[in-house]
């Protein structure tokens, strides 16, 4: 039995078996040594927590029979994609491939926070009023559904070996329980391990109900892409035990606990400023320069209020 006939057919052990090792392992760590206390009831937060990934999993395979290895053995198949036209060794394309579905995931999580009907959707995973493993599988089923969908353009397009995929998705998998546990790593443990992957202080930082601290920390599991693209903010002003998580305009457990209110979130009030073409340039920021500064940059800063360049 060849490598590809191994994971296909035991591809569901496989992801089982990652999910409930790290998941318990996580849920142990955070018993003996918690980050944070949490703000709602662990019983009621899990148990709706946990019915959405299990209402997502019934849903996906209903509406995407073949998964994502599956698409990984047609693009080989049928010679899609980069790697089944550059000749390179095996290890390298499994490496980059990796390598590369990571930054699309990245990409992918930035643009459900830039584009407002998106945002909308991946509302559900903010709106969670605590942090803990539990909040690292909670997405909106249609959320979920449109990553598959991103997820099998860019199998496509890269032809990736069936094996980079199956370690792509566990080690995703296994990277999302443990960024968002609610779990105490040393100082100096953390940054090191914030050299080679997003550590729970690192993602935290994603989850503040601050404009400016949510859109920092895209990563769900390398931490480079933030700090490539210039999304990097180390820590919360506030401070890891003091700083608010979730969304401003959803405090209360009907709305963020339980799983019909969760459903829900995508389809109720209008949109805020927090989308990206709502913001405004604010009177009391600095004023941008206007083109004399440009031309004698001795002139700067007389400038009366409402002097900008247009
Ligand atoms: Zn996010
Ligand atoms: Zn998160």
């Amino acid at each position: 039995m060849n490598l590809n006939d191994f994971i296909m057919s035991n591809e569901l052990p496989i992801r089982l078996g990652f999910f409930f090792g790290v998941f318990g392992l996580m849920a142990l760590w955070e018993l003996i040594n918690p980050r944070r206390q949490l703000q709602t009831s662990k019983a009621i937060r899990w148990a709706n927590n946990l019915g959405l990934v299990f209402l997502n999993s019934f849903i996906v395979r209903l509406v995407f029979p073949a998964a994502a290895v599956s698409m990984a053995v047609f693009a080989g198949e049928q010679n899609l994609g980069l790697f089944n036209y550059i000749d390179v060794p095996f290890w390298v394309a499994v490496l980059a491939s990796v390598v590369v579905m990571d930054f699309f995931i990245w990409l992918q999580h930035v643009m459900v926070h830039a584009v407002p009907v998106l945002w909308r959707l991946h509302r559900v995973h903010h709106a969670d009023l605590d942090f803990d493993v539990t909040t690292g599988a909670r997405f909106h089923t249609l959320e979920i559904l449109l990553s598959i969908l991103i997820k099998f353009a860019v199998i496509l397009l890269l032809g990736p070996p069936v094996v980079a995929v199956v370690v792509f998705e566990v080690v995703l998998n296994a990277t999302a329980m443990f960024n968002h546990g609610n779990v105490r790593i040393p100082a100096g443990l953390d940054r090191l391990l914030r050299l080679i992957v997003v550590t729970p202080d690192m993602h935290r930082v994603h989850h503040s109900v601050e404009d400016d601290e949510t859109n920092s920390n895209f990563g769900f599991n390398l931490p480079w892409w933030d700090r490539l693209f210039g999304t990097y903010r180390a820590q919360p002003r506030g401070g890891h035990e003091a700083m608010t998580i979730g969304i401003r305009t959803f405090r209360v457990d009907n709305w963020c606990s339980w799983l019909p209110g969760m459903l829900a979130i995508p389809f109720v009030g209008k949109v805020e400023d927090y989308a990206i073409n709502r913001r405004q340039w604010e009177q009391t920021h600095e004023q941008l320069p206007t083109h004399s500064d440009l031309v004698d940059p001795r002139s700067r800063g007389r400038h009366h209020a409402g002097n900008r360049l247009s």
